[in-house]
């Protein structure tokens, strides 16, 4: 994170009543300012997350000059924090929605339905009902009865073709195992498609989420490529788009992925006019955009081994260890905030378990971690907390994953004015 301007922070719409309005004109790193949140409203109810737009400004730049022929769609089920998806808004992104919610979501910040894909190659008759009646006219499929659903309930919705992936990336999260057509099955479907009268524009794939093989999207680029020739030996109108999917992480695997999707873009859709390439990354904007501050709530010492209770854990945010086989890593906000200072570093570390609030022994965040020796009431901070986290919480036990609440700062004053006409 680069310097924050802590001046102005605005409202994004639909977030009420949670945001500081305006903070000092100090500058330092998002833990300065969650440091000078808590020294603000002292009373400041933990656990809190802090969004950083910067974040999200910068990644939506780095995505536009490393793949500048693929549109973004914001996988909104990634994290559906509405000043995530104001923002991204404002700045000219489109989304890719599961569900009649999210589509509600994103409709109701002013976004034109043509900028939603309905990626979910199986929806439920009143979602696709709903989706009709609000004009999102593009979504996905992979079975046959999907098409007859589709054909019933919108039949001028246009469809992309969702292809298993001929390689396993290797992803976390193999998407592969649950959804996309296998090589034998296109034929077919797009025959019951077409014999429908429905118009397939295109294919869509995912690699799977989390940290996958990059060298995956080519292959399926080329899989896509020819389902494209598949449709035409058919004799259906020439096909459009093809949807890339998520599964970018923010840091130097992107470079990477970029590499092997425009490769495989010039290499198989290169001679063809007219093509629109989409994506659908999830948390490749939202992980490094968001920082969870919790508070020490409990602790016991047994020995040399520290044990510490947290407000929040494995069915709030951190589910993101179960469900996302995520590595959560954290520090004590007042080294995060001066790691440089010799007080920090010098400062004697014990082995460490940080225990969920909840009364069930699986919620333990983290265990065998160097951490200082913390007291009642000291904020532990979390970073990349941003992917697949607070989206899939619960409020089991009373916390309630949903009322935690959300701060916006920026990392880069460039942007305050141009987002501030926004909101
Ligand atoms: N698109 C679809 C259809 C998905 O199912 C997912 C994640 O599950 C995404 C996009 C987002 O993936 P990622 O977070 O890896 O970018």
């Amino acid at each position: 994170t680069g310097t924050l301007n802590f001046n102005p922070i605005f409202t994004a719409p639909g977030v009420k009543g949670k945001l500081v309005t305006a903070l000092s004109e100090n500058e330092g790193t998002v833990y300065d300012f969650i440091l000078s949140l808590i020294h603000q409203k002292p009373e400041m109810d933990s656990p809190f997350v802090v969004l950083d737009l910067g974040v999200v400004v910068g990644l939506l730049e780095k995505w536009s000059t490393n793949l500048p022929t693929v549109q973004p769609f914001y996988a909104v089920k990634c994290n559906p924090n509405s000043s995530l998806l104001g923002a991204l808004a404002a700045l000219g992104s489109s989304f890719d929605c599961a569900s009649k919610a999210e589509i509600e979501s994103v409709l109701s910040l002013g976004v034109a339905p043509d900028r939603i894909v309905y990626a979910n190659p199986c929806k439920s008759e009143s979602h696709i009902k709903y989706a009709a009646s609000v004009g999102v006219n593009v979504t996905t499929f992979d079975s046959k009865e999907e098409i007859q659903k589709i054909r019933k309930f919108h039949p001028k919705c246009e469809l992309l073709l969702r292809i298993k992936p001929p390689q396993d990336s290797g992803a976390r999260v193999p998407l592969g195992l649950k959804y996309g057509a296998l090589e034998e099955e296109v034929p077919d479907l797009l025959q019951a498609a077409h014999e429908l009268g429905l118009n397939v524009i295109g294919v869509s794939f995912h690699i799977g989420s989390g940290g996958g093989d990059s060298r995956a999207y080519h292959e399926a680029i080329a899989a896509a490529k020819t389902v494209f020739e598949v449709a035409s030996g058919l004799g259906m109108a020439r096909m459009k788009m093809v949807d890339i999917g998520g599964g970018f992480s923010s840091g130097t695997q992107f470079d990477d992925a970029a590499f092997h999707v425009n490769e495989g873009l010039r290499e198989y859709f290169g001679n063809e006019e007219g093509i629109m390439v989409i994506g659908e990354p999830g948390r490749y904007f939202a992980e490094s955009a968001f920082t969870l501050a919790t508070k020490v709530i409990g602790k016991r010492v047994r020995g040399e081994v520290r044990e510490y209770w947290i407000d929040d854990g494995i069915y709030g945010s951190m589910n993101c260890i179960l469900y996302d086989s995520q590595d959560v890593t954290c520090g004590p906000l007042a080294c995060s905030s001066k790691p440089e200072d010799p007080r920090c570093r010098e400062e004697k570390t014990y082995i460490s378990t940080v225990f969920g609030p909840t009364c069930d022994s699986l919620d333990t965040v983290l265990r065998d971690y160097l951490l200082p020796e913390l007291q009642i009431n000291d904020w532990l901070v979390f970073p990349n907390m941003g992917a697949y986290t607070t989206a899939s919480g619960s409020n089991f036990n009373g916390f309630s994953t949903s009322a935690i609440s959300t701060y916006l700062a920026y990392s880069t004053s460039s942007i305050v004015g141009e987002l501030q006409t926004m909101f």
